[in-house]
């Protein structure tokens, strides 16, 4: 048999997901001596918020960027600590005893690990409305990726529209590559950003940039809509988009109209923790909306219900970049220690100092997230006619009529719908649906339920799942005579 420390598909530690947080645990794993594996399917490490920017692509000369930096300083430390790094590869499996199942240019990869320690982020939360799947509408986060891997805007004249920090940041960067941004509709209202303020107060480096990004748009005499949400999308002429939007009264209705016309929509509502791994495996969860909505259950060095198995990042709750590195430097150090390696009272004295760095990092992050919780009335908003799973077609008419026939939950929505079984795996219908679920039958998103964990948790052609494998092998017994 081959000894376990020699083979090089066995790893003491497997992190999936090289944005902040994997990065972070890798790096204080391996310090303390642990044999540690990391995988994403992005080209380079960064995740979401330090995306590198793609060869040939540069920033223009004097440009600088406190992401490009940071990103850069984390992936000299990754190099440095002696983790081995894999990249261009998409997990689809993780089965029991961390044997971990992916994909990558050259083919099928599979490693196992004693330890794995989860940190896969966020998706983005976007309520559907009548034109949400035109072109020209995209998503916030997403147009994130567009600006970062590509330097590049969505339109010529963009609306930028939605809740949380990153419509900020999407508006100011939107205007520095060029793009005539031609309003900001913000869902929170001034009261809600005096609630954050006193947690935001606890990173004024943090602040500082927000209001950096503030400043930029007022300085291009961006239009800043407060209470505004977007109702509807249509075509217009030249392929512009004219755009609905109405102020949210008290009542979280919608009040009086007014119309928009942009080359495209960035619009969001906010980020959702990435469970796909978490539920696949089973772990505990609970629903904290003002986390982001469905979470794992962690103690307070990120071990979820399942033994061996960790979550850190914006996976197991929003709390941002910052959180997210040092939330993963945490587990990585409880991980080695937990795994008999290393000196346990340096690791647990080092456990100790992150955990202060964190948690003003979490106080900044978390004040974010409440302002990107889901709101329940943009749901009931919804028409009857608008697509919820854009994967599969399906309408809120669909979802409310499975319902009204028997269905109590979730998944039983989705077997009766196919809501939420397209290439996405309800990443983008999920929230939508279950809100629809919960209201029509006048319960709790509790009582509507949590999506069955199931792999693929990315898409893989069937050639691949297959392997080797081939029909003619099956040891098929000939039939006996009669
Ligand atoms: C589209 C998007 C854009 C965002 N842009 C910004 C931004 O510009 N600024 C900002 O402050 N915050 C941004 N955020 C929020 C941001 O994600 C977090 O605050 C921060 O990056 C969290 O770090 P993390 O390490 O927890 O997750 P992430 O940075 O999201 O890293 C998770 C990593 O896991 C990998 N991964 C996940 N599943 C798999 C799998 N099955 N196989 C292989 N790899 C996998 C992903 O490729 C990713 O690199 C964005 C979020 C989203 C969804």
């Amino acid at each position: 048999m081959a000894d376990p420390a020699s083979d090089p598909s066995r790893f003491d530690i497997a992190v999936l997901g090289a944005g902040p947080a994997g990065v972070g645990a890798a790096v204080t794993a391996a310090w303390a001596g642990a044999r540690v594996l990391v995988i994403d399917e992005a080209p380079q490490t960064g995740g979401q918020v330090y995306r590198a920017l793609p060869e040939g692509i540069t920033l223009a000369p004097g440009v600088r960027s406190l992401e490009a930096a940071e990103g850069a300083r984390q992936r000299a430390e990754l190099e440095a600590s002696g983790a081995q790094l894999v990249t261009d590869h998409r997990v689809w499996m993780v089965s029991e005893g961390f044997r971990i199942e992916a994909l990558g240019p050259q083919g099928p990869a599979k490693w196992q690990a004693d330890r794995l320690i989860a940190a896969t982020g966020t998706h983005e939360r976007v309520v559907p409305f009548p034109g949400w799947t035109l072109p020209g509408v995209l998503g916030l986060a997403a147009t994130t990726i567009l600006m970062k891997s590509q330097r590049m805007a969505p339109g010529r004249r963009v609306l930028v529209a939605g809740c949380g920090p990153l419509l900020a940041y999407v508006a100011a960067g939107l205007g520095k590559i060029g793009a005539q941004v031609v309003g900001v509709a913000d869902l929170a209202g001034p009261a809600d950003w005096a609630r954050a303020l006193p947690r935001m107060l606890a990173r004024p480096d943090l602040m500082a940039r927000g209001a950096g990004w503030v400043a930029q748009i007022a300085a291009r005499r961006v239009p800043y809509l407060p209470r505004h949400h977007v109702l509807r999308a249509e075509p217009g002429a030249d392929d512009a988009l004219r755009v609905t939007l109405a102020r949210i009264g008290r009542d979280g209705r919608p009040g009086p109209e007014r119309l928009i016309e942009a080359d495209a929509l960035a619009v969001g509502h906010g980020l959702v923790p990435g469970t796909e791994l978490t539920r696949l495996l089973r772990a505990a969860h609970d629903w904290r909306p003002e986390r982001g909505g469905w979470i794992a259950r962690r103690d307070t060095e990120f071990r979820t219900s399942v033994p061996g198995l960790y979550l850190v990042g914006d996976g197991g709750g929003i709390s941002g970049a910052a959180a997210a590195w040092h939330q993963g430097r945490v587990a990585g150090l409880a991980a080695a220690r937990a795994a008999g390696i290393g000196d346990a009272q340096i690791l647990s004295d080092r456990i100790t100092l992150e955990r202060r760095a964190l948690r003003a990092a979490e106080g900044f992050g978390r004040a974010m997230s409440a302002i990107m919780a889901p709101r329940a009335p943009l749901y009931a908003a919804i028409p009857a006619d608008t697509p919820v799973c854009r994967c599969e077609d399906v309408t809120r008419a669909e979802i409310e009529a499975a319902v009204a026939a028997g269905a109590t939950e979730v998944n039983q929505v989705k077997h009766w719908t196919r809501c939420g079984m397209g290439p996405c795996q309800g990443r983008m219908c999920g929230e939508a649906a279950a809100e629809i679920v919960a209201a029509k039958q006048g319960a709790s998103r509790v009582q509507a339920g949590l999506w069955t964990g199931r792999a693929p948790l990315r898409p893989v052609p069937l050639a691949d799942l297959a392997g080797d494998f081939d029909y003619a092998d099956i040891p098929i017994p000939k039939p006996a005579p009669l």
